[in-house]
């Protein structure tokens, strides 16, 4: 019986980090300023020159930064939303929370990331349904931004906002702009298991717009105007806790080494997988922060190749088995009009394969030879 392997090693960055991380949540038990205490601000400030945006807003998680943006957009009943059928759940959800409308629009089978083509179908099904369509949200999947140059020229001629939900994708640039500064709006997402992590839940929104950040900085308290018992619309409590802004900043610091560590393995995977599946591809002048490594073995029976691994100690997971639109909560929702065919396809077959920035080589071959055994080679 082999040992398992984690499938992401946080464990691993802690050992590196040494007492960094514990001395930064000590200095905020000591100070005791649990709630918007100092360590919020500089961490906004830090975000923000990691990756020029403009402003940046740190928020209770991912889900609430996307909800954050949705709500200074005014987003009402009536209004549709473009959004992709393979991603998380949050994506759509914060949709339905306002009663607006997600349409959900096709992937593209080289990126697992909106096809502009499909985003097209899915304006005209907008439409002929009757909604309002008034935003696009493109997911940048396992890592990779989304197909911009398409989309945002897209979103400009129709009169669209785009808000890229970047949860799985801080750290990427695409062409030469850095997720976050990519559009009007970008939220992320500092779940443990995303690239950049806390210990616990947090998120942030960026955004190039001064009129839409004090918006958003008032929806986080409340709905806050000029004093604390000042509402002047309807918000949330949707604040990050003092003790992630903390543990973010001193990860950050490590942040592009481990992003290049990242680099690393996703290269020894597809020098070691290409000739037996189909791994992931980069669009011309995309980086990813590989958040996962997802192949496709088309013609392979999935779960007995999770099996076959398992059974070496490798775990494997599928992002996403069950699309969006196929979701008992999601399904009555609109699809792109002629369907959603490469969603479909993707959901039945892809894997994704053990992914973090200490993944030794040693540890990372015994991965290739089990994979390369189960696919029969
Ligand atoms: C993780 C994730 C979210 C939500 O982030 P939370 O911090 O868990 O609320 C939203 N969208 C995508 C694509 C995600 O992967």
């Amino acid at each position: 019986m082999t040992a398992t392997i984690p499938f992401i090693d946080l464990g691993a960055q802690r050992r590196r980090l040494g007492k960094l991380v514990d001395d930064a949540i000590m200095r905020v038990v000591d100070h005791g300023g649990y709630i918007m205490g100092p360590e919020i601000a500089t961490l906004e400030a830090d975000l923000a020159a990691f990756c020029g945006a403009k402003h940046v807003l740190s928020c209770a998680n991912g889900t609430d930064a996307l909800a954050l943006v949705l709500m200074a957009k005014g987003v009402r009943p009536g209004d549709a939303i473009l959004c992709p059928s393979f991603t998380f759940a949050a994506t759509a959800e914060v949709v339905a929370w306002l009663g607006a409308t997600p349409v959900f629009v096709d992937v593209r089978e080289d990126t697992f990331n909106m096809d502009v083509d499909s985003l097209a179908a899915a304006l005209a099904t907008a439409r002929e349904k009757g909604l309002k369509p008034v935003g696009v949200i493109p997911v940048d999947l396992f890592g990779q931004p989304a197909d911009y140059d398409a989309i945002e020229p897209f979103c400009a001629r129709e009169g669209l906002w785009m808000l890229c939900d970047a949860a799985q994708s801080f750290g990427a640039h695409y062409k030469g702009r850095k997720v976050g500064a990519i559009g009007e709006f970008s939220t992320t997402s500092f779940f443990p298991a995303k690239p950049l992590g806390c210990y616990g839940d947090g998120g942030a929104v960026f955004t190039e717009s001064d009129e839409m950040i004090e918006i958003m900085r008032s929806l986080r308290v409340h709905g806050q105007g000029a004093d604390k018992y000042d509402n002047v619309r309807i918000g949330m409590n949707g604040r990050l806790d003092t003790m992630q802004a903390a543990v973010l900043i001193e990860k950050l610091k490590i942040f592009p080494d481990e992003i290049a560590a990242r680099e690393c393995v996703a290269q020894r995977y597809e020098a070691g997988l290409a000739d037996v599946a189909t791994t992931p591809k980069l669009m011309e002048g995309a980086t990813s922060v590989w958040a996962q490594y997802t192949i496709r073995a088309p013609g392979f029976d999935r779960s007995a190749f999770q099996e076959a691994l398992k059974a070496d100690g490798i775990p494997t997971a599928v992002y996403y088995p069950r699309p969006l639109h196929r979701q008992q909560a999601y399904g009555h929702y609109p699809a792109a009009g002629n369907g959603l065919p490469v969603t479909e396809m993707l959901a039945g077959e892809v894997v994704s394969l053990p992914m973090h920035p200490y993944l030794d080589e040693a540890t990372q071959d015994r991965v290739i030879a089990s994979a390369r055994k189960a696919l029969g080679s």
